[in-house]
């Protein structure tokens, strides 16, 4: 599964890092999030998903 964030609809409202900080950065310049791990491992997908479902801008996609 990869993981991706859209520039162009990230707000930075980091609710992904709350959901899963160890697959995310925060750029404090572009105030957008940064996906440090963009294929997560099958114990991160839970966290991944939780990170896609709680975006509240739908800027994050987990596709295959
Ligand atoms: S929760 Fe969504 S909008 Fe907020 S920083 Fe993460 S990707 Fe961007």
């Amino acid at each position: 599964m990869r993981l991706t964030a859209d520039p162009g609809l990230c707000q930075g409202h980091q609710e992904c890092l709350a959901e899963a900080p160890e697959l995310f950065a925060f750029d404090d310049d572009s105030y957008q999030v940064v996906v440090r791990i963009t294929e997560p491992s099958e114990e991160q997908l839970s966290a991944a998903r939780a990170a896609v479902k709680y975006c509240p801008a739908f800027a994050l996609s987990l596709e295959d």
